[in-house]
């Protein structure tokens, strides 16, 4: 069977620690989209990690980790994480790699902050992984194709045809040094020889794993809101980021995919630019993002404080929807047990106009929160096991957000650790 587990809100909803979690059943755990540019947060016997790259299964040596063709597969992240976590104990993880993934290039990276600088203040405020330049290669169908390494011919006459394009950007839009295609050569043979000992046809290992009934995880990266297609374009990622895409970037048939765990974090926070209709500001929420998450809502991979906000049931019912949602996780709710009410964005008054669906970009800039407050519980629930156990006011709070996103909430999370959970009906 197969089970994704995605994002309804902007990202950073504790997938990892759900996926975590769920790897102890699991045979195979593959990533399927995004790049090093979002990270996981995961908390396990072994430590803390902030992975970027390596999927969230890598702490049991049960499970195969895979990097599905659809990730954008940046071989120096990905073999310097695989080598920290080894030297912090863990046994060295399974790992396969696409042979028709696409490789970020460290030019990618450059374009990347080259744009941000041309851009000014009106950049989208990306991580500088490359991930951009990256997907628009790809479907400019001038990206680098793992297999591509091992034609040795064919990476020759690519490299040269690559160089003389991108440096005619370089010169003459950016102002910038050019790219020497033998140093791209050169980089294109380092990273052959970092990543040939993972590449294989991983939809052919995934074809033959569904028929030995093999259970595998998708693990999504983002959320709901940052999909090109379905998100706050333009303030979005460059790769799909809906639990629909898994198939298509792990290589399997859509209808392998059995469950759509939707992971909706208890508040909200957003990393970049874009509208945000229930952010807080001040003190209110600078109180928020100290308690939040593990330690503070800051980015995994840059250390950016986040946008903080009230739970927005209008943003995370489309964002159980476009997903899916079969099951939905509700992670980071002891987070709010200091709060004596806490407000929900119920609806978006839009043009004078109140609406419970969530809009376009254009109307969403224009959109204004409508509040109700709920009563806190006053109290730490971490360390709780069971639904009956939390205090009243709590299972109000998850039975009214259920009520609003119309999606089952299955699992809440109370803590970071791998066993803060909750398991409902
Ligand atoms: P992801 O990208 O969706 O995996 O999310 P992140 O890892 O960026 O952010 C989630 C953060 O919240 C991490 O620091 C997790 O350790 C932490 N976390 C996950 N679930 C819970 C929870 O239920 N309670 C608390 N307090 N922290 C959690």
């Amino acid at each position: 069977m197969v089970r994704a587990v995605v994002g309804a809100n902007w990202g950073d909803e504790g997938k990892g620690k759900i996926t975590d979690m769920l790897a102890e059943r699991a045979d195979i755990i593959v990533r399927f989209q995004g790049g090093a540019n979002a990270g996981h947060t995961i908390i396990n016997d072994y430590g803390k990690f902030a992975l970027h790259t390596l999927p969230s299964g890598v702490f049991y040596s049960h499970t195969t980790s895979i990097i599905g063709n659809g990730v954008a597969l940046d071989i120096p992240v990905l073999c310097k994480e695989i080598q920290s976590v080894v030297d912090r104990g863990v046994p060295a993880p399974k790992i396969l790699v696409s042979d028709r993934a696409q490789m970020v290039m460290s030019y990618h990276k450059n374009f990347d902050a080259y744009e941000e600088e041309r851009l000014g203040g009106k950049s989208f405020g990306s991580t500088k992984s490359g991930i951009a330049p990256f997907y628009s290669d790809k479907y400019a169908k001038v990206g680098f194709q793992v297999s591509e390494l091992f034609d040795d011919e064919l990476l020759r006459e690519k490299v040269v045809r690559i160089t003389a394009q991108k440096n005619v950007l370089l010169e003459h839009l950016y102002h910038k040094p050019a790219i020497d295609p033998d140093e791209l050569y050169n980089e294109l043979q380092e990273y052959k020889r970092m990543i040939e000992p993972y590449v294989c046809d991983t939809s052919l290992y995934l074809y033959n794993a569904l028929k030995e009934g093999k259970e595998i995880l998708l693990e999504g990266q983002l959320g709901t809101l940052k999909d090109p297609d379905h998100g706050i374009y333009p303030m979005v990622t460059s790769s799909s980021t809906l639990a629909a895409y898994g198939a298509i970037g792990a290589g399997i048939p859509p209808y392998e995919i059995k469950k759509v765990i939707t992971v909706c974090k208890a508040y909200s926070s957003a990393v970049g630019a874009g509208a945000f209709v229930s952010e807080i500001f001040g003190e209110e929420a600078d109180e928020l993002r100290r308690r939040g998450g593990d330690g503070g809502e800051f980015g995994a991979t840059t250390g950016r404080p986040r946008r903080m906000g009230w739970f927005d049931c209008v943003a995370s019912k489309y964002g159980c929807r476009m997903q899916g949602a079969t099951d939905v996780a509700f992670t980071v709710l002891d987070v709010l047990g200091y709060l004596d009410e806490i407000p929900v964005c119920v609806g978006y008054e839009i043009n004078g106009e109140v609406t419970t669906d969530f809009p376009v970009t254009h109307l969403l800039e224009k959109a204004k929160p409508v509040y109700k407050k709920l009563a806190g519980w006053k109290c730490d629930i971490r360390g709780i096991k069971t639904y009956e156990e939390l205090p009243e006011n709590c299972r109000k709070y998850i039975e009214f957000v259920e009520e609003q996103i119309g999606y089952p909430i299955t699992m809440v999370s109370n803590g970071p650790g791998r066993d803060d959970i909750i398991y409902r009906g």
